[in-house]
């Protein structure tokens, strides 16, 4: 498992829903890991990978690392807030886009339960951003590019 291309059509298609968590699933999950945190990521998409399938994970540092499975964000807050994010997909730069400040989020964990919480900060934007990815949409074209100092 690698990271494909920015130009690779998985990226702007939706990914589908998990029927079933089974080894496969559990085997794409810790192959994802891996890549993250080989490309230094806080947070991964199952399409940026190669896998059309709904399927998140994120360490942002704040809590233990975690899995979304068929995530899906039920309330946005409607304040907001711009924030530059990177992305595994395009390195080397940077987007400015516009985030709610707070999410609910509902999705299944690793162990097939599923549940309902609260996200804001870093691990709000990153949520956001890897949920866009599940719908086939980058930052590139919900944000605009940021020319940044270094
Ligand atoms: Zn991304």
């Amino acid at each position: 498992m690698k990271l494909v291309s920015f130009d690779d059509p998985i990226l702007t298609k939706p990914a589908m829903p998990v029927r079933r968590i089974t080894r496969e699933v559990k085997e794409i999950v810790s192959d994802m890991f891996r890549v993250m945190y080989e490309n230094n990521g806080i947070g991964l998409a199952a399409p940026q990978v190669g896998i059309g399938l709904q399927i998140i994970t994120i360490d942002v540092g704040k809590n233990d690392p975690f899995v979304l499975i068929n995530p899906k964000i039920i309330h946005l807050s409607k304040k907001t807030q711009s924030n530059i994010e990177g992305c595994l997909s395009f390195p080397n730069q940077l987007f400015s886009v516009e985030r709610s400040l707070k999410i609910t989020v509902k999705a299944k964990a690793i162990s097939g339960i599923e549940s309902t919480f609260t996200a804001e900060g870093l691990e709000s934007i990153c949520i956001q951003h890897e949920c866009d990815h599940l719908r086939g949409v980058t930052f590139d074209k919900i944000g605009t590019i940021f020319i940044g100092q270094g």
